[in-house]
């Protein structure tokens, strides 16, 4: 970062602060997400901004090496306690928070103090990928989908931690559960809305007190944004009303966990490349690759995307998370779904859904991975195997053989080993942040050695 960019940041927080104060900010939050999937900030008060804006606010490199509970992993290049990082808050996402009064909030870019973009900053490594894409002519739409489960008596201080009791009773999908929840989903809704997040939509899910909220594609780096914003929303609003939100993969032990599903489509220039091509469903030739290329690089990919050791309760068949290596039209146990949309809208609605992935993702740090397996698919002219129409967990061991069916990683262990040997996601990371990943990992299954799901659900429950 030059000096005269430095100046230019100050001028424009210090063109913003008139509209905060006015908006009765009294201070701003600075988020990142750190290797575990976990987020983690400082704040600086209103008057600071322009500073912040210009020079950083200090947070130690160590948080690199963090682990879900918050020790520490002594990493090759992370971990340790010494040297500075400095948080960049970026005022294009400044945005007020509506349901933390007095407020505002910016994601930051992490850099060095001599103004380098830190190596592991996930946020900057996107915003790279993205830019390689740029280069060959080709962008990327992307949502990420917020599932969580609500819970009562859950509260930082006071309650018993180990037993979660959800905060809703009524059924799946049901307009008993949506009364029950009315004035929290409109309190959320108006918040949302307040802070420019395009909901598509919000509905009761199927696990015990379980709710989601979809929002609008965005460009990657804001769909990550966004994420975090739904998040931090989500559960202000839930703290607001005496209740928590849980977004881990996996709440209880028994039932259905929490998806972090990703939506992709393809672009080039006001093409969707996802649909108006001689391929399956009309899939491009481009679309293709990109897409054979995130599911030929799935089971490394979880190592990213299914970060917890928990993530492996949830990612179990016929429970819509979609733990087969496969792809289907509309198929919601594929671990990717293709999604054409109505007839008449496709050229617009067409994209790929990657539902293996879950909440305790850095979102990030996934989309970066997502991007670099699509780019290496679409490079290699990579090309689909047949798409898979039926629940491949109804089929036997001897039946998914013959049709080729594979499962993903079944544990955080495998998936981390199959992440050590993928060139493409070790490539496009680089040494610091893909070693620093599979340290983490490997720090939390030693964590969790020899926990039972019960104790490993509760451990896990309000972390992420
Ligand atoms: N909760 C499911 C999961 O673990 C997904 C349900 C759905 O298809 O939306 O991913
Ligand atoms: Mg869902």
């Amino acid at each position: 970062m030059e000096l005269h960019e430095r100046d230019e940041r100050r001028a424009a927080a210090e063109a913003v602060l008139d509209d905060l104060a006015s908006a009765g900010v009294v201070g701003v939050v600075l988020p990142w997400v750190d290797t575990s999937g976990i987020t983690r900030m400082k704040s600086v008060p209103l008057a600071r901004l322009p500073s912040a804006a210009q020079w950083g606010a200090g947070m130690s490199p160590v948080f690199d090496g963090f682990l879900v509970d918050d020790s520490i992993v002594a990493g090759t290049h992370a971990g340790s306690a010494i040297g500075d990082l400095r948080l960049h808050p970026d005022l294009s996402g400044l945005r007020v928070l509506a349901a933390q009064d007095g407020w505002a909030w910016a994601p930051v870019d992490r850099y060095t103090q001599d103004g380098a973009p830190h190596v592991q900053c996930s946020r900057s490594l996107l915003r790279r990928l993205v830019g390689e894409l740029a280069e060959e002519g080709l962008s990327v739409r992307a949502a990420i989908e917020v599932e969580w489960a609500l819970g009562e008596g859950a509260g930082p201080a006071g309650s018993d931690p180990r037993t979660f009791r959800p905060a809703l009773a009524g059924p799946a999908y049901g307009m008993t559960r949506h009364i029950e929840v009315s004035d929290y989903a409109r309190d959320l809704l108006e918040a949302l809305d307040a802070q420019g997040v395009a909901v598509d939509q919000f509905h009761p899910e199927y696990a015990a007190g379980q709710l989601e909220v979809s929002v609008g594609a965005q460009d990657p780096v804001a769909a990550a944004d966004t994420s975090l914003l739904v998040r931090t929303t989500i559960q202000a609003v839930s703290i607001a009303h005496g209740l928590r939100a849980s977004f881990s993969p996996k709440v209880t032990a028994d039932g259905v966990g929490n998806g972090g599903h990703v939506h992709l489509s393809l672009w080039r220039g006001t093409e969707n490349l996802m649909n108006g091509g001689p391929g399956t469903f009309g899939l491009t030739e481009d679309g293709e690759g990109f897409t054979a290329g995130l599911l030929a690089h799935l089971p490394a990919l979880l190592a990213v995307g299914c970060p917890s050791v928990a993530s492996y309760l949830r990612l179990v068949p016929s429970h819509w998370a979609g733990a087969y290596a496969v792809w289907g039209l509309e198929n919601r146990e594929a671990a990717v779904r293709f999604v054409t949309g109505p007839s008449g809208n496709r050229q617009a609605a067409a994209n790929v859904e990657v539902k293996c992935v879950d909440g305790a993702a850095n979102p990030y740090l996934l989309l970066a991975g997502l991007l670099a397996a699509g780019q290496a698919g679409l490079r290699a002219g990579c090309v689909l195997p047949d798409p898979v129409a039926i629940d491949p967990g109804t089929l036997t061991e001897e039946g998914r053989r013959e049709a080729g069916i594979v499962a993903l990683p079944t544990s955080l262990e495998e998936a981390v080993t199959a992440f050590e040997r993928d060139d493409v996601l070790l490539t496009a990371f680089g040494p610091e942040v893909a070693t620093t990943i599979a340290e983490v990992r490997r720090g939390e299954i030693t964590l969790f050695e020899g926990t039972s799901p019960e104790e490993l659900t509760a451990a896990v429950r309000w972390r992420y």
